[in-house]
């Protein structure tokens, strides 16, 4: 549990541990193709649901601490990343003015439009995915790789270089002319993506997502706020599995102690292990906290976002393999929890910026900005 909380931030532990305890409950009782209404159905009354929504559009616009109480708290109970807990966020397209207020965000937030994110490219791509202004149209070519959902998106907010301005966020319906879904694909944490191919797709110039040439602070504040989201879950993870690993340890002390009268749990090999998982925990937990702090503070924290994601998915994932090294092979058979663990955060040591990228970023913060903090 996260220290010293205010009153506030006590009340969102409390409510966090209850829906926690439901969705376990549901999980066991309704079948996987019902359960996303049921989850959401839990976590509108529990009050989570509109926590990633601004106030302005019936949320509550919670701040930083309080999302990762409660992606922590549901991760340590391992259903954090069940679909329905949180309704749309805005994300690039907050604070978007007229037209794109009515026709996009409004029904977005209201679950009737789904979106994507188009930012990653292929790597043998000629050029980036390209801009140009005709009138007040802009004319888009070039391709997106790794777009999630976006197969079942109505629009994608697409990250473009408009020749002569620089880089800016566009949004394009997947319907419009010259838009194709080249391809869809699944990967190993059972998520789904699309390649799409952009040929002289015409939008209105009013599909711009806030001012051209700024679209990669717009796109970068989005997966700031889903490398937060990712860390908060990944810790509660943390903490799921080396339960997990505890539990286990009991277990066999117990049947050692019927066996031989063996009373000390865990081998030393086995508490060395376990040691060094709570202590590659705890450190990543603190700088979960410590990174939400800084943002509601108001204060710049690119840099320990995403030293944050990364220490949050790497902790994890080394804290997941060693727990199935020391519970053994039933946590490798399919439908194990730590099997879907290590699933899921494989992914996420790659997806919103992989380790090494994150690393050689917050170095450039560094050196060529004088930004970021240890
Ligand atoms: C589950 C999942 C969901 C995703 N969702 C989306 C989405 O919705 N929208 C979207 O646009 N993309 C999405 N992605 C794509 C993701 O952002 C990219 O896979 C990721 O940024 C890596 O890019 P890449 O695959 O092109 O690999 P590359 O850029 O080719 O990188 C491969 C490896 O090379 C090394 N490397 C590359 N550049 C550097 C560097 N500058 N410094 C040091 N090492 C480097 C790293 O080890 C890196 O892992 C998703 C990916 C996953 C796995």
């Amino acid at each position: 549990m996260p220290d010293f909380l205010d009153s506030e931030h006590a009340e969102v532990l409390s409510t966090a541990e209850r829906l926690a305890q439901e969705l376990v409950a549901l999980l066991a009782r309704v079948l996987p193709e019902d359960r996303e209404p049921a989850v959401r159905q839990a976590s509108k009354a529990a009050g989570v649901f509109g926590m990633t929504q601004p106030k302005a559009f019936g949320g509550s616009g919670a701040g930083s601490q309080a999302l990762a109480i409660v992606r922590d708290t549901l991760g340590s109970r391992n259903v954090g990343h069940l679909p329905g807990i949180f309704g749309p966020s805005p994300g690039v397209l907050a604070n978007v003015e007229e037209p794109l207020r009515s026709q996009f965000l409004l029904p977005y937030l209201a679950g009737e439009m789904r979106s994507g994110f188009g930012f990653t490219e292929p790597g043998d791509a000629p050029r980036h995915t390209w801009a140009r202004f005709d009138g007040d149209e802009l004319v888009i070519n070039g391709q997106k790789s790794y777009v999630t959902g976006g197969a079942d998106a109505d629009f994608i907010n697409t990250l473009v270089e408009v020749d002569g301005i620089g880089p800016a966020m566009v949004l394009i319906e997947a319907s419009r002319p010259g838009v194709t879904l080249e391809r869809r694909f699944g990967t190993l944490d059972g998520s789904h993506h699309a390649v799409f191919t952009f040929a002289d797709v015409r939008v209105p110039a009013t599909h711009l997502i806030g001012e051209a040439g700024r679209g990669l602070r717009r796109a970068l504040s989005q997966i700031s706020a889903t490398r937060m989201a990712i860390a908060a879950d990944c810790i509660g993870q943390c903490r799921f599995a080396i339960d997990l690993v505890e539990q286990s340890l009991v277990e066999r002390a117990n049947l050692r102690a019927d066996a031989d009268g063996l009373t000390q749990v865990g081998t030393d090999l086995e508490r060395v292990a376990l040691g060094d998982m709570r202590i590659a925990a705890y450190a990543a937990r603190s700088a979960l906290y410590r990174t939400a702090r800084l943002l509601d503070a108001g204060e710049n924290a690119v840099n320990e976002v995403m030293a944050a994601k990364s220490l949050a998915t790497e902790t994890l994932s080394r804290i997941c393999d060693d727990a199935i090294q020391l519970v053994g092979g039933t946590a490798l058979v399919e439908g194990h929890p730590l099997a879907g663990i290590l699933r899921r955060v494989r992914a996420l040591r790659l997806a919103e910026g992989p380790t090494e990228v994150l690393a050689t970023n917050v170095a450039r913060g560094r050196l060529d900005l004088g930004l970021g903090r240890i």
